[in-house]
């Protein structure tokens, strides 16, 4: 078989076969297919797609290019949540306290930032001394004790994926449904959950930016997960604007913090709650969202969650020190306003363009070498629908250079649009698919 004849017929929209697909997925695992010919087929799936059989091949192989996780050593229903990408969304780092102060496992497998998009992975080594990188004996014994473990992908865990999801993330290869399906359900099959909650975002700062592709694109992956006994629930969630108020990675570490401690932005807590209670009721501790959803405020509001965070936090190598006082995390060096050029209600905001905003600063990733400046970032002071006057600060900068600021202000600013009549607020939560 020849990749050239591979890349050819998916260029024409043709069919691949299972052996095709598993040619050039393990090939390039192998490092027999070089990248720009896989590069090039990821292109051609972009732009002609895969069919739900294709799609469910290139799933499973890349779930079996490496260990496939058995996590039966943990006690429980294992209950995962993964999310599409999107700015400001940070559910995980107070989904799995709060969740797990209900006494359910949570395994989790998480991942880096992808094109304009953070990584709960990223977010986490904002603690000092945290390891994403734990053995697989610390992440059963700790799911076992704390009930609560995040690790990053390991080497041999989904590796085809691994590969893949670089190479996408740099070259405009990521917002196709076959390969984020095949991204996300891979390492979920391959890290042993039993259960899947979904977060797939549509907007303006996701890879899906119309509704009916994210529902797709839910849809997908729910047949996935159900046809390999797996469990899965997608809850389609606006991103139109960043989730909360702030994004990048230290900023948004303290807004979860904030959240634990019972002071979270509504949006953001409207999807944490929403997700969280749709895996409290996958794991059968509640009949009902609504009966889950008030357990898990009661983790909020007794101080449980918090606990429970710090419990993981320590667990995993990091300063716990630093959840009761947040001052101690690293700060920019640059932390200026940003006021408003004009007056008005602010109608839309280009949610990628603050995405790509905090990459120009150092909080995202340009190539696949690049390291990451955790500090730096914006805080939101306005949101939609909110009125600014002119000369008002609609956010706060925190920069380490002074000419990156520059750039990525501009683009920040360029984000909003500002008019004069108040426009519809979008619903938060805008599907659930079972
Ligand atoms: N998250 C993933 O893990 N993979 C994708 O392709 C997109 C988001």
């Amino acid at each position: 078989m020849r990749m050239y004849d591979v890349i050819e017929k998916k260029k024409t929209g043709k069919k691949l076969t299972k052996e095709e697909i598993e040619f050039f997925v393990n090939g390039y695992t192998e490092g027999v297919i070089p990248d720009y010919q896989v590069s090039a087929l990821l292109m051609a799936i972009c732009l002609k797609g895969m069919d739900s059989e294709e799609t469910s091949i290139l799933t499973m192989t890349m779930a079996k290019s490496g260990d496939m996780l058995d996590l039966s050593k943990i006690n429980g229903i294992k209950v995962d949540k993964h999310s599409t990408g999107g700015v400001g969304d940070k559910t995980s780092l107070v989904i799995g306290p709060m969740v797990a102060s209900l006494g359910i496992p949570v395994a989790k497998m998480s991942g880096r930032g992808l094109g304009h998009t953070g990584g709960t992975i990223d977010k986490l080594e904002s603690f000092e001394g945290f390891s994403t990188s734990i053995s697989e004996e610390t992440f059963i014994n700790n799911v076992n004790t704390i009930k609560l473990a995040i690790a990053g992908q390991t080497k041999n865990l989904a590796p085809a994926d691994k590969k893949l999801y670089l190479l996408r993330d740099v070259t405009a290869t990521v917002d196709s449904i076959p390969l984020i399906s095949g991204s996300i359900m891979s390492k979920k099959i391959a890290s042993g959950a039993d259960k899947i909650v979904l977060d797939v975002k549509t907007g303006s700062g996701a890879f899906m930016r119309e509704e009916e592709d994210a529902v797709e694109l839910a849809k997908t992956m729910v047949a996935i997960g159900n046809s390999q006994g797996r469990q899965t629930i997608g809850v389609v969630t606006d991103m139109n604007q960043p989730l909360g108020y702030a994004v990048g990675n230290i900023l948004e570490v303290k807004e979860a913090i904030d959240s634990l401690k019972g002071n979270g932005p509504k949006d953001f807590m409207e999807v944490c709650i929403t997700l969280a209670s749709n895996m409290v009721v996958l794991a059968g501790v509640a009949k009902t969202t609504e009966e889950a959803a008030k357990m898990l405020q009661a983790t909020i509001d007794d101080g449980r969650a918090l606990d429970r965070f710090k419990q993981f936090i320590a667990a995993q190598g990091g300063d716990p020190s630093c959840v009761d006082d947040t001052t101690k995390f690293p700060k920019a060096s640059i932390i200026e306003e940003v006021l408003s050029p004009v007056e008005g209600y602010i109608n839309k905001i280009e949610t990628e363009e603050v995405g790509i905003a905090t990459l120009i600063l150092g909080g995202g990733r340009e190539n696949k070498e690049s390291e990451l400046d955790l500090r730096v970032g914006y805080v939101m002071n306005k949101k939609l629908g909110d009125f600014v006057k002119k000369g008002e600060k609609i956010a706060t900068v925190h920069a380490s250079d002074n000419t990156k600021k520059e750039e990525s202000v501009k683009r920040f600013l360029a984000a909003f649009t500002i008019g004069e009549t108040q426009a519809e607020i979008p619903k938060i939560i805008k599907k659930v698919i079972k």
